[in-house]
């Protein structure tokens, strides 16, 4: 087994490790890698494969912390819940049948530990017509706040609160409340919120014109709107508090290939995942500082890594069950996979490229269209073994594929504790910090250490020197080159933090959970230019964070953020 860290070890024995009815836990890390590994390898039985064979290698791959599943999967495989994935995304129509009942599946979802996403965009305006009371609408965002209350008592299994991403389309005629709802002390605490836009809107933006704010309910255009002003409204928003992020729907269903089964207009809590009103994704990271040999990408165990884990996570699909039977199936029908990677800055730091470097860019390119490239080639061969998703033939695909996406970039907010990764694509914030785990946990970046003995400059003075820093551009102790590849998230530029999301969208079926980080001193246009330059380098949706700005509370309670 790899080895697990302090602040690994505490993150698995409060919220992952199997407890008894008092309480108390009852399994050893090694156990929960041997459980996850016997229930996923148990659906190789229904199509001839090798039960064995396959557990011991899910084991290996999981215990040596190469491939990590998402959250879900590791807390409930081989247990009651047996629910494995962590995005959903759920159908909310204008009426209050299915308003409530969707708050209902929410809960549900939420108890399971997943996440979900909505559209509000079909609920007609606050102050519209109720027909059959002859009332008002009390609108999208007051709905949002019944989804926040619900979401509120919900624990997870004792483990943490559920989270969500609402989504409103920029034609709706709240969209103005909606962009704003933030600036109110603790509203909305557990959603993200994600600005809709499409063709007409950037249309409109493009030649200075207005474009139609529509009433949903009777598709009457009610008003027109100032594309140019509402970017500025939405841009100080999220310079005040981070939310609400920008999402392209158009560029998400031009690539949605299976638009035969219906429009996409909702994503998973943190954005990574577009997907059709109930489907769910089981998401999986491998961990790339794993997969470095001597300053060198290690290729071929990278191509055994991502087919094992493809068998994984399809397992995954096969063994979990779901609360909501209609979520069921549509899961098989699409068998939508979000294989990812986490570690991306420690396989920098490896391959001696700084991340803020073109350079590093480039080798993202390079990564992800591998990965992308092996994940497809293991689709099709489980396609061959087994059967092709049965939505496929309603596809784009001309090839028989096993699932309808493989790709994904996720946050990978536990589970790289777990593997002590750096997050995700993302830079690190700081070499040495405390963790806020346990009354606080120094964590000291592995490979700085390393490097700072190899070249003689370690201390432990100089650790306490570093500890809580966003920055050591300025410390004199250490070499440039050592310090260029040690730039935190702080010293990365916006543009650049762009750039890397770009590269990686570029090879991702799915979508790229990433925050673009400001300095402080930021100013409200330079989040508009980041939200054009999204737009213009092809992203499916963007989210900044100007450090200083009011906390994004969604995730307050994981042991992540
Ligand atoms: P993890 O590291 O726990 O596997 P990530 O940070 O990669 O999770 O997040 C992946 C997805 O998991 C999110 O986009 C969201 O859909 C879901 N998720 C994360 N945290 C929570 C939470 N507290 N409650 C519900 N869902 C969550």
């Amino acid at each position: 087994m790899g080895s697990l860290d302090s602040v690994a070890k505490t993150v698995l024995h409060r919220r992952y490790l199997r407890q008894d009815k008092e309480g108390n836990v009852v399994e050893t890390p090694d156990e929960m890698f041997h459980r996850v590994a016997a229930n996923l390898a148990a659906a190789e039985s229904q199509f001839g494969g090798d039960v064995e064979t396959t557990e011991a290698q899910f084991y290996e791959v999981m215990s040596n912390l190469d491939f990590l599943p998402n959250s879900p999967t590791l807390m409930n495989a081989g247990t009651e819940l047996q629910q494995l994935a962590a995005c959903f995304v759920l159908p909310i129509e204008d009426s209050i049948e299915s308003i409530f009942t969707a708050v209902k599946q929410t809960a549900l979802i939420h108890q399971s530990g997943g996440g979900t996403g909505f559209s509000f965009s079909n609920l007609r305006p606050e102050g519209d017509v109720v027909l059959k009371t002859g009332g008002v609408a009390s609108g999208p965002v007051s709905f949002m706040k019944v989804f926040d209350t619900a979401t509120e008592q919900i624990k997870q299994g004792g483990r943490r609160r559920g989270a969500n991403m609402s989504v409103l389309d920029i034609t709706h005629p709240d969209i103005e409340e909606f962009i704003t709802i933030k600036a109110e002390e603790d509203v909305l605490r557990n959603f993200n919120l994600s600005v809709a836009t499409g063709e007409a809107f950037w249309d409109a933006y493009e030649s200075e014109e207005t474009y139609d704010i529509v009433n949903p309910r009777t598709g009457e255009t009610v008003r027109q709107a100032d594309p140019d002003a509402m970017l500025s409204q939405t841009a100080e928003m999220a310079w005040e508090t981070g939310d609400p992020g920008i999402l392209f729907l158009d560029t998400i269903n031009e690539q949605n290939p299976i638009s035969e089964l219906g429009k996409i207009e909702a994503t998973n809590p943190c954005g990574e995942v577009p997907e059709l009103p109930y489907e769910a994704c089981i998401l999986g990271s491998i961990n790339l500082g794993q997969h470095t040999d001597n300053g060198d990408v290690d290729w071929e165990k990278l191509r055994t890594t991502v087919h094992l884990a493809v068998r994984f996570l399809d397992n995954a699909i096969e063994m979990s069950e779901f609360p909501v039977p209609e979520i069921e199936e549509m899961v098989t029908k699409t068998r939508r996979l979000g294989l990812g990677v986490m570690g991306f800055h420690d396989m920098l730091v490896d391959l001696r490229i700084p991340y803020y470097s073109e350079d590093a860019v480039e080798f993202a390119e390079e990564l992800m269209g591998f990965i992308h490239d092996e994940a497809w080639k293991a689709s099709k061969q489980l396609a061959n073994e087994r059967d092709p998703f049965p939505a496929w033939e309603n596809s784009s695909y001309e090839e028989p594929v096993r699932n309808v996406t493989t790709t994904t970039i996720a946050p990978t907010g536990t589970i790289s504790l777990i593997a002590g990764s750096s997050a995700s694509i993302e830079p690190i914030y700081s070499v040495v910090y405390t963790k806020q785990v346990m009354g606080g946990l120094e964590v000291v970046n592995d490979r700085f250490v390393d490097i700072a003995k190899k070249r003689e400059f370690y201390s432990a003075d100089l650790v306490e020197k570093l500890h809580g820093r966003t920055t050591i551009q300025d410390v004199e102790a250490v070499p440039d080159d050592v310090k260029r590849l040690f730039q935190t998230a702080h010293d990365v530029p916006a543009d650049h933090h762009l750039k890397v999301q770009a590269a990686f969208q570029r090879h991702v079926d799915n979508a790229v959970s990433k925050t673009v980080n400001l300095p402080q001193s930021a100013s409200v246009d330079d989040i508009k230019e980041i939200f054009l330059s999204a737009r213009d380098l092809g992203l499916k949706g963007v989210t900044v964070f100007r450090s200083g700005a009011k906390p994004e509370q969604v995730l307050g309670e994981s042991p992540l953020k």
